[in-house]
């Protein structure tokens, strides 16, 4: 059944990669929301499994990889059930996603226009050629290029309108969720601030739910109203932009917000967090962070913890918030 609050609920989702070092397991027993309207930004290093979660929630894991557990229920439609020719009428007519690099994205040997008729006409098929093309000219007109450029091909294109091309192939069909994948990674600092707009301003109009994906914290702070910190293939924290980004709890965030570059003067020497990320084949014991974490307990190499409210629409996955077993609580911190 459709949640009125959540757009997107996500239980105890799980995907492996087998891999020649062995099974690699990207997510790990993620369970979380989106809610609907919202913008979430989900951050990380490198490697913790953003993206991977990006594709299994449109279900589009590849060999070698499966989700191998976990709900998903988007809307009240069971994706886990929904057979593939559903599926694939679901992605790109309720969920779409713009991916990092509009330029290995797009076909190189096709116009814009061809694009953009060719997806609304996947899905709309009673949609004539003159219409599609009527509708692709005012799609790209409203993203700021002229319909003028919808014979252009995608290498006569700057990247900021490369970009706009793949925010306006996500909207062609009107979806629901759109996960941006990196999508600022390719923009030089004055498209990506112009394409932050772009997105606030498709948010209010269109009413679009947003999955921002991105190691760009600075981006979260902008534009998101929660954000979803990972760290090896789990969540660290989720909670309101204003908690998490200005009073992080888990030390992990704490760690990567103050590593954010600011501009005032007192603060030209960057933070840097000790050790590196885990490698996910062979992943520490315990909390995962705990090899790197400046506040380590005894409990947290032999215990995972879980992911527990601190107060509404917040929560935490470290001992720190957790009621430790007494056995383990000789050296107990405070947060
Ligand atoms: Fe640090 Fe322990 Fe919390 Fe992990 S569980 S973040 S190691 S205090």
């Amino acid at each position: 059944m459709a949640n009125r609050e959540n757009l997107y609920t996500i239980n105890h989702l799980t995907v492996e990669y087998h891999t020649r070092l062995g099974i690699l397991r990207a997510v790990d027993d993620l369970t979380f929301e989106i809610k609907r309207g919202e913008v979430l930004g989900l951050v990380g290093e490198s490697g913790c499994g953003k993206s991977t979660l990006g594709k299994a929630l449109m279900r589009m894991i590849e060999e070698p990889g499966k989700i191998v557990s976990g709900e998903l229920n988007f809307d009240g439609i069971d994706i886990m059930q929904l057979p593939e020719a559903q599926m694939r009428e679901l992605r790109g007519s309720r969920i779409s996603m713009i991916f990092q690099d509009p330029l290995t994205s797009l076909n190189p040997v096709q116009k814009v226009v061809e694009h953009l008729t060719e997806t609304i006409q996947a899905h709309e098929s009673h949609v004539s050629d003159k219409a599609a093309r009527a509708r692709a000219a005012e799609l790209v007109d409203r993203l700021g290029i002229s319909s003028n450029r919808l014979d252009d091909y995608p290498h006569q294109l700057s990247g900021g309108m490369r970009q706009r091309t793949m925010i306006s192939l996500a909207l062609s069909l009107r979806a629901d969720l759109v996960i941006a994948d990196e999508a600022t990674t390719s923009l030089d600092v004055i498209v990506e601030a112009q394409f932050l707009d772009l997105l606030r301003e498709l948010r209010d109009e269109f009413d679009l739910t947003i999955l921002l994906i991105t190691h760009n914290i600075g981006i979260v702070a902008q534009l998101a109203d929660r954000i979803a910190i990972m760290y090896a293939a789990r969540l660290a924290e989720i909670g309101g932009i204003h908690n998490c980004f200005f009073a992080p709890k888990h030390p992990y965030s704490q760690g990567l917000l103050q590593s954010v570059p600011t501009i005032k003067l007192e603060e030209l020497d960057l933070y840097q967090m000790a050790g590196s990320p885990p490698d996910l084949t062979h992943p520490p014991s315990g909390c995962r962070f705990h090899p790197r974490c400046p506040k380590v307990m005894d409990v947290c190499s032999q215990l995972t913890p879980t992911l527990k409210s601190i107060e509404p629409n917040w929560n935490v996955n470290c001992w720190l918030y957790e009621e430790i077993p007494e056995h383990l609580a000789a050296d107990a911190k405070t947060p």
